[in-house]
């Protein structure tokens, strides 16, 4: 556990001219007021109202020309603020479909230590959880210390997810969650809130969020997103899902459930789907993006295998991927026009696929967006790869926007 004289979690409610100022303080920046007034366009009486609030939250503090650090770029010694550094990890535990990833990650973004490991076939819950649970306890290992001494513990889960309930779909009748049979498995183990069981096992304050979400606020914070406020994440190599960051906040929607873009129609007729509509696009193109191509080539493919063809300029995995995009751009045309995100950032994962699919998108969008619009859209692949999530996992308190359902212990 925390001390309890170390500095708060970043709190709640951090204003958008509050966050101006703490993404100029990134990188180990130390900056005087007078230097946060001109890098923010900020007035400095508004500078020095923010550099208190942030001050009291323990979210900066004060550094003196003595303390070491160099001044960014002209080497005169320091005095000014700097992001606190609590010296204290984030326990970040995120699932994806297919693999477990557990870090140490520091409050900065910084990899301490950090595990991966494959879910296979395992359909048990528990199970799976303890799995995840022993790689976060090895990652720790690694940095001399254990995940019940992190500062928090955020659980990554790869489901539409609802707060305190766990995955909506498996609340389902029968009926409807075997209708497609390939998408049931898939959610097979993922079933209950995961936020109480890891609080009893570690012991510290714990949530769980929407995995897309989390790296819809890795790419926003440290990623191709940066210093964007409204951007649309798809989430496409281990599983289809999308976060949104509308006003530089994560959207969760009502019920937490916003972005699940995998349950967007995109044929009136097609197959029905485990979420109880028909012709979702999870229904339409399966699970999984390697899925569609199976068809094409003698061996079964894996997202890696069209990951290196899409690299070797293969035009058959080109232009699955450009009608995936196309497919996708169909969907979100209109949410474009209704929200006009800056960007829409596309799996870093998606490496060399990432190209024929976003120019499939692109095409699709400007036949359905009014011109001024799509022209300036930006559809841009991320650039965090797997780490996207994990470093949501450390975004999601740092810019002070954990959900309500966070287990305080
Ligand atoms: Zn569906």
């Amino acid at each position: 556990m925390r001390p309890p004289d170390a500095p708060v979690l970043p709190s709640y409610g951090t204003t958008g001219n509050e966050r101006l100022v703490l993404a100029a303080l990134r990188g180990g920046a130390v900056l005087s007021r007078a230097e946060l007034s001109a890098t923010t366009g900020l007035p400095k009486t508004t500078v020095t109202g923010i550099a208190n609030r942030l001050l009291q939250r323990g979210m900066v503090v004060e550094h003196t020309a003595d303390s070491g650090r160099q001044h960014r770029g002209r080497g005169r010694p320091a005095s000014g603020l700097t992001l606190a550094d609590t010296g204290g990890l984030v326990a970040a535990l995120c699932f994806s479909h297919t693999t477990i990833r557990a870090a140490a990650v520091g409050w900065d973004g910084t990899f301490a230590a950090s595990r991966t490991s494959d879910i296979g076939k395992d359909r048990d819950q528990q199970r799976v959880l303890d799995r995840g649970l022993r790689l976060l306890a090895e990652a720790f290992a690694e940095t001399g210390s254990t995940p019940e001494q992190a500062d928090l513990a955020v659980v990554g889960v790869p489901a539409a997810f609802e707060q305190g309930v766990g995955a909506v779909f498996d609340q389902l009748p029968d009926a409807a969650r075997t209708a497609v049979p390939e998408l049931a498995k898939l959610f097979g183990w993922f079933r209950s809130d995961p936020v109480p069981i890891v609080t009893e096992r570690l012991g510290i304050p714990t949530t769980a969020e929407n995995y897309a979400n989390l790296a819809a606020l890795g790419e926003a914070t440290a990623g191709a997103g940066r210093g964007m406020d409204d951007i649309i994440y798809i989430k496409l190599v281990e599983g289809v899902g999308a976060g949104l960051i509308l006003g530089g906040r994560l959207h969760r929607g009502a019920r937490g459930l916003a972005g699940e873009l995998a349950h967007v129609q995109v044929l009136p007729d097609g197959r029905s789907c485990l979420c109880g509509s028909r012709g979702c696009l999870a229904a339409t193109y399966g699970g999984f993006v390697e899925s569609i191509g199976r068809s094409a080539y003698p061996e079964p493919l894996t997202f890696a295998d069209m990951r290196e063809l899409a690299t070797a300029g293969d035009v058959g995995t080109r232009r699955i991927m450009a009608d995936l995009g196309r497919g996708f751009g169909r969907a979100l045309a209109d949410v474009c026009v209704m929200l006009s995100p800056e960007a829409i950032i596309v799996d870093g994962m998606l490496g060399a696929a990432a190209e024929p699919f976003l120019a499939g998108m692109r095409d699709a969008i400007d036949r359905r967006m009014p011109n001024v619009l799509a022209q300036s859209l930006q559809l841009l692949p991320g650039v965090l790869g797997e780490r996207a999530d994990m470093l949501g996992a450390v975004a999601i308190a740092r810019t002070g926007q954990l959900p309500a359902a966070t287990s305080t212990r």
